[in-house]
């Protein structure tokens, strides 16, 4: 069976002890790698080669590691159409789909961050009685750089590009569930010589693995579940390290009476069930007011039956699998814990069985379900996956007081032609992120992240750049001549 290896110091290095987990492809269920269940001293290994790199990498200049970034992103063009494959067959994603998001924001990531780099700049502050301020941004060290499965190289290089271009060596610990691409990028690194040891990558359990990054790191970046990252912050506590924290959501879109009806459907079918639902920012409780409810549910339903489950190497698949075995029984016992508490199940709900070879893969039917509470389970717990809930709403107040009636704010979408609504609404959504009259449109400048349960801190343009970085105050006095 072929086995995937840490990237340590330049070099590909199977993990101390020998130990490996299995590594399933959610498109037919099958073992088809083996990851390192690497221990504590694997990351050991990984954090003592980012010290020793940190030394050169930390003080070359911003055109070096710009250059050296640049070539990054030009090699992962390079192999577009190979880690999309890879991508799509470790984690279920339809080829189309990683071939045209996942990996092409890669590259536009490392090369957004290089660019970014040559730009970043600090204030001076001039003083009356004859003094000067100006402030330092400096690398900070080895920063901890923790994803999780579900746009896996996607999010790996959304921390570790802005982290290297900021001068900071990295450790990165890509998703157990899905650490192929990260493996090739690994590879590709070797394969251009990028400079030994500033990119770490060891593969293996959020325990030790993940523990260990964020024991020994200097700065932690970390994406995935909300559980998780209270235990991340914990520990980060600790030695009073800085960490940012990119967790959960529980996504609303409001439908208004006087919203562009084509465009709110549009837009809530792409935010409900690409990515088989797996963005942390996919709507997952869509609300609509009351006078077109009827009409809006008629058509979302349609609209949702019709999408196709399939093959995610076909083209004409809209959603391919779910990423493993445990996270769709999950969503499962989910949509039936959604039944008893009250909810209808008006389209979807089960396990689909494909043909042939991919028989026994994890594919789910887009769920859309009407009839449940705001507070109900479904409507205040992640579900991460392909289901949506539909309610009504009489007033502006009412869908506000819903769409904040949970743990969660990360993200929220707004349909509406009303200009001086789009702009109240928006200003009284508790979400990190609102589009108005769209859905994940992205700009890699904006601060991105969730407020309450959803996050700590923003990442995102140059306040990547300022978290990668220690700020340093020198104060000159200057003498009267
Ligand atoms: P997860 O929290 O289970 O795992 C994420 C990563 O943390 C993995 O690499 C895992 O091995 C590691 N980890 C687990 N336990 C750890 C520990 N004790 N210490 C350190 N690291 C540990 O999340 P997941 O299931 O991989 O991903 C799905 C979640 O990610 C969802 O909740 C989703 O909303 C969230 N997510 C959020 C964003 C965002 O930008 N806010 C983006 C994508 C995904």
């Amino acid at each position: 069976m072929f086995k995937i290896s840490n990237y340590i110091n330049g070099e590909q290095a199977p993990p101390v002890d020998g130990n490996y987990i299995d590594n399933t492809s959610p498109i037919n269920g099958e073992v088809y790698s083996l990851t390192p269940n690497s221990s504590r001293e694997d990351v050991l290994l990984a954090v003592s080669a980012a010290k020793r790199a940190f030394s050169s990498w930390g003080s070359s200049t911003k055109e070096f590691r710009c250059r050296w970034l640049m070539k990054l992103a030009n090699a992962i063009d390079g192999q577009l159409k190979e880690l999309a494959v890879a991508e799509s067959f470790d984690n279920g994603k339809p080829v189309w789909l990683a071939e045209s998001m996942d990996i092409p924001r890669c590259s536009a990531n490392i090369r957004f961050f290089a660019s970014a780099i040559t730009h970043f700049n600090t204030k001076a502050h001039e003083m009356d009685g004859g003094a000067l301020n100006y402030t330092l941004k400096q690398p900070i060290g080895v920063a901890g750089c923790i994803s999780p499965w579900n746009l896996p190289l996607y999010l790996l290089t959304w921390k570790i590009a802005p982290a290297l271009a900021a001068g900071n060596t990295v450790v990165a610990k890509p998703s157990e569930v899905t650490p192929y691409t990260a493996y090739l990028f690994g590879k590709i690194c070797q394969e251009i010589g990028f400079p030994k040891g500033v990119i770490n990558i060891v593969h293996g359990y959020g325990s030790p693995v993940g523990e260990g990054v964020v024991e020994n790191c200097d700065v932690v970046s970390f994406t995935g579940g909300t559980k998780t990252g209270a235990l991340i912050a914990a520990r980060a506590a600790v030695s009073f390290k800085k960490y940012a924290l990119e967790m959960g959501g529980k996504n609303p879109a409001i439908v208004f009476k006087d919203a562009d009806f084509d465009l709110a459907i549009e837009n809530c079918i792409r935010s409900a069930f690409l990515n088989q639902g797996q963005i942390c920012l996919c709507g997952s409780r869509i609300l609509i007011e009351e006078s077109i409810y009827e009409t809006f549910k008629s058509v979302f339903i349609k609209r949702a039956c019709d999408l196709i489950v399939g093959n995610p190497k076909d083209s004409k698949s809209n959603l391919g699998a779910i990423v493993s075995k445990e996270h769709l029984n999950s969503i499962l016992s989910k949509i039936d814990l959604a039944k008893k508490e009250g909810g209808v199940i008006l389209c979807g709900g089960n396990r689909v069985f494909l043909a042939g070879e991919l028989s026994n893969g994890y594919y789910l039917a887009p769920t859309v379900i009407e009839g449940a509470k705001g507070s109900d389970t479904i409507n205040q717990e992640e579900v991460f996956g392909p289901v949506v809930t539909i309610m009504p709403f009489k007033t502006e107040k009412e869908a506000i007081e819903l769409c904040n009636g949970t743990k969660y704010g990360l993200s929220a979408s707004v349909f509406t032609q009303n200009i001086s609504r789009a702009h109240r609404v928006s200003a009284k959504l508790e979400a990190g992120v609102v589009w108005v009259n769209s859905w994940l449109v992205r700009d890699l400048r904006i601060p991105f992240g969730g407020m309450k349960s959803s996050g700590v801190g923003r990442e995102g343009g140059f306040g990547s750049l300022e978290f990668f970085t220690e700020t340093k105050n020198v104060c000159i006095k200057i003498e009267k001549g």
